[in-house]
Formats: structure tokens, sequence, C-alpha cells
């Protein structure tokens, strides 16, 4: 019947315009591995530790957190003739656990240096071919020379001794009775050991001799100086893995007392708060600080010509400085003869932070105009992210470390030419490494993850932060690492392992822990979660956690439950896969949506039958004689029939199903559009959001923002259906640098040709062993000459009465 044949033909209308939507939807296919596609967006249930009491579902602390406390008093020893440090504590060991311990784990991390020590028995070499580079030959000195703690007593409260085992960097203390939940233990330990110089022993600590004149000046920069309690968790029960070098520590916070005793020419830098400045400092120098407090820019407390005198002083006596510092999970601190010392008082919600800096006159004039900018600096923006700095000191140093943190305190090496003139890279490197530590003075100094274990977690977290306080510095500051682009080259190497591995196991350490969780976060704020969103759930975490111990679920968690962002396809592919970011803009097909109108339909159809290309035998046929040509009796209707052509029938059809039509129909029909199907496949095996740059005919263009969800019925390949207003020319995935595409060649549709550039090379000659032979006995001749000069010039000088040693004047 002709309404049914009428019906027909509206389904087949419609059909038109549902078929893009169903290539929307390709069937799963089967993986390159030959395994069946997983979906990515499958929760991490299956890897997140289950929620309990201490850690809840949401990410937050949960009602039965708990974490043990520990109060140290500590004296030590600076002895500048040898460089030795003594020392002896008291530790007070809080049990808050809900367990009763049998024995506690001390960190003697100064075994690490042991020749003896695990991490000096378990490295392996680099390949042969590589020649052996400064840092090796450091690391070389330690296998042969170094040492560890010198454990001198270790007693209870009634003054008795302790048993105790020293398994490589980690002591057991052995307890008569088990020390029962929400007790406490006090014991004292007295120690020594051979300060590294840390300028030919890789470390974390240790001291330096500055090599221009004054002769034999010296900064220490001194930290895991004393038996530090393992930390002991809800998660790991005792942390007591040894110190292998790259995870670095697992500490509980508690409060501290610190005396250290220096050379009475020294100035001393430290964790906390100097609670005898009247004992240690001149008059005029407190006063410097004091009024540093509410000055308007760094203040000098120490000033050059101070430094310059006290650097030439030979020890005469000694000077206690003494040191507060309560709820700080470690102490730190730095001595010198050498150090100038600034101050600027920095006002929070808390109350007053003092930042300042201590260096030598070897580090102006870059230290006194950068580093406590720098602290200040820092301080600000991470507030911004987390909350009010807590502590009432933010103190950088310079000395031999090249950027290490503790709490209040970090050690920053760059440092000018000896002439004071200093490269892009120093100046730059200072302000990055002062705005690095101070940052960790946040993570992982206040929000306490498990550094022993999870590098990323402060190393990433805080390096993200950076480059948050990087970007507001100035504008082109040379970025480290946030960047997208920057990551793509690491993300492109074969030598990979997830961002959750465990940090002794970590391969490509700053790119791995570093610079790519800092890019996923930068990805995360910037792209899929937006500045707002991603900024209130970033805070969150941090105000959760801060002055307790998170682990990785905890943030990915909280991030979650703050935001309303599912993100679990997110941590899946940038932090438990190794697997890059290309996606392959494939192609794109223009659709013609069926009027079902004759006169527009058909003659589209003819034009496009016309533009089809003549095949090579069609072509060598067309002149060729055929049978028809010789018997024109033989050509019927058919050969004068063309099936595009309008007839009156497909007119009357056409006009009696308008009629029937609704009007919403009939406006269906006559939309006015260009429909596009757009093909994208996942090559790199990571999904993301896609940024698609539009640009039309007329050379105008639009920016679309496809949200990564679109991969969820199939990771592997999509298509898009668009309907634009305007006809399209070409189309951009990533038009700014956002996604860390590893590969921009097929991100252009159509394609572009690619640009590169190349250079001629001369070869260079093969080495002449015959002329070098040559040149070395004439230079041997030449040295031996100028030697018996130099000898008899001596004489003659004796000669003359005047004493060789005695100092020339200048002219
Ligand atoms: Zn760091």
């Amino acid at each position: 019947m002709f309404l049914q044949r009428f019906k027909l033909g509206f389904h087949f209308l419609w059909m038109s315009l549902i078929l893009p939507i169903s290539i929307l939807a390709h069937p799963p296919r089967l993986h390159r591995q030959g395994l069946q596609q997983q979906d990515p967006f499958r929760q991490l249930d299956e890897v997140y530790p289950t929620p309990n009491a201490q850690r809840l579902s949401s990410g937050d602390v949960g009602e039965g957190y708990w974490q043990q406390k520990v109060d140290y008093q500590i004296k030590v020893v600076l002895d500048d003739q040898n460089q030795k440090l003594s020392g002896e504590a008291v530790i007070v060991y809080h049990n808050e656990s809900p367990h009763a311990l049998n024995y506690l784990w001390i960190q003697l991390d100064q075994n690490h240096f042991d020749h003896h020590s695990l991490a000096n028995q378990s490295r392996t070499d680099h390949p042969v071919q590589e020649p052996l580079s400064y840092g090796e030959l450091r690391e070389l000195k330690i296998s042969l020379t170094g040492t560890g703690y010198q454990v001198k007593s270790l007693k209870d409260q009634q003054q008795r001794d302790l048993p105790y085992t020293i398994v490589d960097t980690m002591m057991r203390i052995d307890l008569a009775t088990p020390l029962k939940s929400k007790e406490k233990l006090q014991f004292s330990m007295s120690w020594a050991y051979q300060i590294g110089n840390a300028k030919e022993q890789w470390g974390r600590s240790g001291y330096e001799v500055l090599t221009k004149a004054p002769e034999n000046r010296k900064i220490y920069e001194i930290a895991q100086f004393f038996p530090r309690l393992a930390a002991y968790t809800d998660v790991y029960g005792w942390q007591n893995k040894a110190f292998l070098g790259n995870g670095e520590f697992t500490l509980e916070f508690g409060d501290y007392l610190v005396e250290i005793d220096v050379p009475s020419h020294h100035i001393v830098a430290a964790t906390g708060e100097l609670i005898n400045a009247n004992e240690v400092l001149t008059l005029a120098q407190q006063q410097r600080l004091e009024s540093a407090k509410h000055a308007d820019q760094p203040q000098f407390v120490v000033k050059p010509e101070e430094a310059k005198a006290n650097e030439i002083k030979k020890e005469e006596g000694r000077k206690i400085w003494k040191f507060k510092a309560n709820q700080v999970r470690d102490f730190a601190f730095a001595s010198s003869s050498t150090f100038i010392w600034d101050a600027w008082g920095y006002h929070n919600d808390n109350g007053l932070v003092m930042a300042m800096s201590f260096y030598p006159n070897d580090a102006e004039p870059l230290w006194s105009r950068y580093s406590t900018h720098a602290i200040v600096h820092t301080l600000e923006v991470y507030e911004d992210f987390t909350f009010s700095y807590p502590y009432p000191v933010a103190i950088s140093v310079n000395g031999p470390v090249g950027g290490m943190e503790y709490p209040m305190i970090c050690f920053n090496g760059p440092r000018p030419e000896d002439d004071g003139t200093y490269a892009k890279d120093t100046k730059y490197g200072l302000i990055s490494v002062v705005i690095h530590e101070v940052g960790h003075f946040f993570f992982p100094m206040i929000v306490n993850s498990d550094e022993r274990q999870w590098t990323w977690m402060d190393e990433g977290i805080n390096t993200f932060l950076q480059f948050q306080a990087e970007r507001s510095w100035e504008n082109h500051y040379p970025h480290g690492d946030g960047e997208p682009k920057q990551i793509v080259d690491y993300m492109k190497s074969s030598n990979q392992v997830p961002i959750m591995t465990q940090s002794d196991s970590l391969v490509q350490f700053g790119n791995n822990a570093y610079a790519k969780p800092a890019t996923a976060l930068s990805i995360l704020r910037e792209s899929i979660m937006g500045e707002s969103v991603f900024d209130h759930a970033f805070k969150t975490y941090a105000n959760r956690w801060k002055f307790k111990r998170p682990y990785p679920a905890d943030f990915f968690r909280t991030m979650e439950d703050a935001s309303a962002v599912d993100l679990d396809w997110f941590w899946r592919a940038w932090f438990y896969s190794i697997t890059p970011v290309d996606i392959e803009l494939s192609n794109i097909t223009r659709l013609f949506l069926k009027t079902l109108n004759p006169n527009i339909d058909k003659n589209r159809e003819k034009e496009e039958k016309n533009q089809q290309p003549i095949s090579l035998i069609k072509q060598r046929d067309q002149h060729k004689q055929k049978r028809i040509d010789r018997y024109p009796h033989l050509s019927d209707f058919y050969n004068r029939y063309d099936e595009l052509d309008i007839t009156y029938g497909d007119l009357k059809q056409y006009e009696e199903m308008i009629k029937e039509l609704k009007p919403w129909e009939r406006e269906l029909l006559n939309t006015d559009g260009f429909f596009y199907v757009i093909t994208l496949k996942n090559i790199g095996g990571t999904i993301s959001h896609l940024p698609l740059e539009i640009t039309y005919q007329d050379g105008s263009q639009e920016l679309r923002r496809i949200p990564p969800e679109v991969w969820r019925k199939n990771a592997e390949e999509i298509s898009l259906f668009w309907i634009l207003k305007k006809e399209l020319k070409s189309l951009r995935l990533d038009p700014y640098l956002e996604t860390a595409d590893i590969n921009l060649s097929n991100n252009h549709y159509p394609r572009e040709i690619l640009k590169t550039q190349f250079e001629l090379q001369k070869r260079s000659r093969p080495k002449n062993a015959m002329k070098q032979a040559l040149d070395d006995a004439k230079s041997k001749e030449e040295d031996a000459k100028k030697k018996e000069e130099d000898a008899k010039k001596k004489e003659e000088d004796a000669k003359k009465n005047l004493s060789p040693n005695a100092p020339i004047s200048p002219p």
C-alpha cells in the first residue's frame, strides 16, 4: 500500500538521522594483545585497601585513627676540628596505638654511609660503556671508606642498659615488658659519628670546605643526626624498611628541645624557635631580628661584613644554641662561621612566621636578593592551596647539599661564580629549589606521607605546587615540571614503571616521582576538573591529613569525594600504569541528510555519480567501437533510462508524504546544517579528554572540549556525530598542548606535512697517534726546560737574599 511505502520512506529518513549515532557505539573490539578490552572506568576498589575505622571510604580520617608521638630532648656537640658530631638524647615514646609493643625500631640513617650497608652492597653497576661520572665516583668513595653510627650507650629511665640489635639502618630495642597501649616509655641514648664531606660523598647532610680564600671555612648542614624512631602505623605496622638512598624518611610527630654546642664564632640555623638569642647574639643582632618582624623587606641580622670578620676567627670558646620545636616530625640544623643571616616577618592567620636565610658571602649577591623572597612567596602560594603555615620560622640555608628539606629548614645549593656573576640557570635554579624545599615544609613535613614507600606523595604533589608558585613569580618563568608537553619524552621512553611503585624500585626517579605526578595533577586541574573544583578537593585533602599520615588511597578517594568527579580512570591510567596518551584523529566523514525531495536528493546523487573517477579500463574502452554501434537496433529503453532521472511518480509520492507529516517532522526534514562523523582512535592506551579546534571554510575557529567519559563504551575507537552551522575545513586535536599527547603528527585532519631540521656534518679526522707522540715529546722537553729555568731563577733570587716565601706586594 501507498501508505505503507510512505511509512517505509519516512523510516528510511529517520534511519539516516540515527545512523551516525549508532556509529558512536562500536562493539568492543579485541585488544591488540588478544585480550578482551577492559572498561577504563571500572572502579579501583579491586586495588584500593578496604576502608576501615582509621581510613574511611570517603578518603577522610576515621574516628579510629591513631598515630604515635615521640618527644626528644637532644644535646649535640659539633667538633669543628675533626668534623665529628656526638650527642645524647632523652626520648619519650608515647604508644597511642591500640596495640602492646614488645620492641621499638629506631632509624640509624648514618649507617647508610657505612661501606657494609645494604645500600652499598646492593648497588648495581651502570652499563660498562658509560664512563664513570662525578656522581658515581662519589658513590664509589662511600663504598670504600664510609662509616656509620657509633652507639655509645642505650639506657632506660632507671639507667639500666637496654638490649638492642642493629639491622643495617634500623636498630631494635627489646623491651623487658611490653609497652601497653596509651603508655609511654622514656629512654636515653648517646652516640657519635663522623660527618661526611657532602661535596665528596653524596648525602642529604654533611659539611663543605669553601673553595675561595680565606682557607678552611666550613659550612655544616646536619640532619639524620640523632636516633629517630621508625614509624609504627595502622597500615604497615613498623615502617622499618632499610634506608637504601631513594626512599626517604617515615617519621612520627613530637616535641623537640635541642641544644647545639658549637664554636662561639659560629652562627646556627635550626628547626624551631631560638629560645636563647640573648646568650648567642649580640645586642645589635637581637635588635635587628626584632625589627625584621615588621619590616617591608628582608633585613640583615648578621651583616655581610660581620660574616667576613667571623669567618677568619679561630675557635675560642663555645656557645650553646637552644631551639624549641613543637609538633614536628624531624629536626635539622646548620652551623658555620661564614653565615650572613637575613630575616623578614611574614604574617598569616596563625600569627608571625620569620622567613630567614643563612649563607656565606660566597653566595652573594644572589642570596640576599632571592632566597628570603622565595620563602615568603612559597608560603603565600602554598597557603592558598592548603592551610596557614603553622610554624614560627621558615629557613633556607646555603651549603653543600643541593636541595633538601626538613621541618622549617631546608638546604639549598645554587651559588654564583667566584666573581659574583651567575648563569640564568643558577638564578632560576635557586628560586626554584627554595620554592621546592620550602614547599616540602607542607608536604611531607605537615601532611606526613610515608616517604620510604611513596615518593610521589611528597615529591610529586610538591612539584605540582612548585609549578603553581613558579607561575606566579613572573611571566615566562623557565619552569621545571608541570607543563604537559614537558612530560612527553618521558612518556615515550621504554624504561618505565608506574608511579605506584615503591621508592627504591623506581627507575627514571625524577621523571617518575616528580615530573609525572606533577604533570598529571596539572592536567587534572587545568583540563579534567577545572581550577575551582580541583582546588576545593585538593584543599580538602591537605586539611584532612595535615599533622597526620595519608596513604595513596586517602588522596585518591578524597579528590573524588570532594569533587563529584569520577577519577578512578585517571588514577588507573596515570598512577597505576605506564601507557601514554596518543589519540589519533583518524578520519572525518561528511553526511548528507536525505530530504526525500527528489529534486534535491536525486540531483545530488547524480552530481556525486558524475564526480566518481572513471576507471582505467573504462577510459580505454570509451573510444573503441562496440557491437551496439555496429547494430544500433540493439539499443532499447534501458539504454536511455537513467534511474536518477526525476519522474512524475517520484514527485507525486513526495508531495503526498509531505502532506502526511506533522509540522515538527517537516521542520526536521528541513534541518539546515553540516553533518559530520569524526572518528578517533586511542593509540597510546590512556584515554583522554579531547580538546578539538574546528576551523571552518570561512576561516573562523571554535574550540570544543569533549569529556573523557566519551570513551566509556569503547576505549579504543570512538566516533562523534556533529551538526555544524558552517562547513568544516579542518580539525586539530589538542591545539594548546594540554593532554601530553606523545604524537602530534596524527592530531590534525586532514594530515599536515611534518617539519624537522637536519644539518650537514663534517666527518672528524681519525686520531693521528704518530703526531700526538711528537707533540707529547715536544711539550715534555718544554716543561723540563721551564722547570730548569724556574730553579735557576730561584737560585738567583736566593743569591740576591730574597726570601721566596715572602709575600709579593701587588704592583
Ligand atoms: Zn623534593
